[in-house]
């Protein structure tokens, strides 16, 4: 008998990066975006969006620092820090496919990930800090360019359920607003850092028509990202050998969470990816769950990306997310010029402050 424990855990990586000028890229910046470190406040139009939407009238989980939300006590508002309750959000994949994920970018590695995933004409979907978005606006334009799936990772990287929920809609329409204005796309994917969402947050997501995405299989590199004393890197390679074991007996496939902020967890991606794409067809977390990755519906996909055209995909999942859902959008970035932002990408000097992990559910699986 085997026992496989998958840790699924609350993780921040809040980088503070110097940017240093390198690659410039040309965008529309028509936004005044929140300051570094403050706390986003939401456009009053924003808030319109969500004014008749059915919101659960879930508590503001009070934070105890980094530790986030406690996450004992019982579930009333399918929490899934302290369950694993999924509701809407997507969790998994089918058998057969694998959802390949990167956290908390783009940072000054990001790059280098793409450039392995570009060898192997793989696409995976990048849950972005909105934050880290302003300060790489070229690496996720290449990102876009090459077939990635775009997705938000929120503003701030916050335990969303700690939100009031004007702060949760500018955490996400922020985001949004900055992955628009440098791709011309609208994510509709997000996942809330750490996992930590119950159905306030949920509700007030699929309101400004987005659809969360949570994981069922952490490769726990944040563990190597910061040197948790004990922890091998092999334990990572091990997770994968152990996820390729099972593609043929499990009933369904997997979701992984992994993070490109740090060069040791590139390292780590790239030196499992090719285990993963043997046992499983990996995808991006819309190809496995049969969602379109953006908002507009006429946007043609770069040719590099292996998505399925939004505008075959299914409409948006309720009649308030349908209304937000923009008109045309351009089906490549902005031509004009209005402004240059200077993208960190080279000789950037990277500082990544850590808040180690806390809210963590721990699931077992046993195999005969
Ligand atoms: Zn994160």
């Amino acid at each position: 008998m085997r026992l496989i424990a998958s840790i699924a855990t609350a993780f921040t990586l809040i980088s503070v990066i110097q940017a240093q000028n390198s690659t410039t890229v040309a965008t529309t910046t028509t936004s005044t975006y929140p300051a570094d470190g403050a706390k986003p406040v939401p456009k009053p139009e924003w808030m319109e969006l969500i004014k008749n939407a059915n919101i659960t009238n879930a508590p503001i989980l009070k934070s105890n620092g980094d530790d986030g939300p406690s996450t004992s006590g019982t579930d009333n508002y399918c929490d899934w820090a302290k369950s694993g309750c999924m509701g809407s959000s997507i969790g998994d994949c089918p058998k057969g496919q694998w959802g390949l994920t990167y956290d908390d970018g783009p940072s000054d590695v990001s790059p280098t990930l793409y450039d392995f995933l570009k060898t192997t004409n793989q696409k995976a979907t990048l849950f972005m800090i909105g934050s880290n978005v302003r300060k790489y606006p070229a690496t996720v334009k290449r990102a876009f360019d090459e077939g990635h799936e775009i997705a938000i990772h929120t503003w701030t990287h916050s335990y969303m359920t700690t939100l009031t929920n004007e702060q949760i809609v500018a955490e996400l329409k922020w985001t949004e607003l900055a992955i628009k204005e440098i791709t011309g796309v609208s994510p509709r994917l997000f996942r809330p850092p750490y996992g930590d969402i119950d159905d306030r947050v949920r509700d007030i997501g699929t309101a400004l028509g987005f659809t969360s995405v949570i994981w069922d299989h952490d490769t726990n590199d944040w563990m190597l990202a910061e040197k948790v004393p004990g922890f091998k890197s092999e334990w990572i390679d091990g997770n994968f050998t152990e996820w390729a074991g099972e593609a043929n007996t499990s009933s369904t496939g997997g979701l992984s969470l992994e993070h490109d902020i740090m060069l040791v967890t590139v390292q780590a991606a790239i030196k499992n990816l090719p285990i993963l794409q043997a046992a499983y067809k990996v995808v991006t977390v819309g190809q496995c769950a049969g969602v379109p990755s953006y908002k507009e519906t006429n946007v043609t996909l770069p040719v590099n990306a292996s998505a399925v055209s939004s505008s075959i995909l299914p409409a948006a999942t309720s009649s308030s997310a349908a209304a937000v859902i923009p008109a045309a959008a351009p089906t490549t970035a902005p031509s004009s010029a209005v402004a240059a932002i200077s993208d960190a990408n080279a000789g950037t000097a990277l500082r990544v402050s850590v808040i180690l992990p806390i809210a963590m559910f721990i699931s077992t699986l046993i195999f005969a």
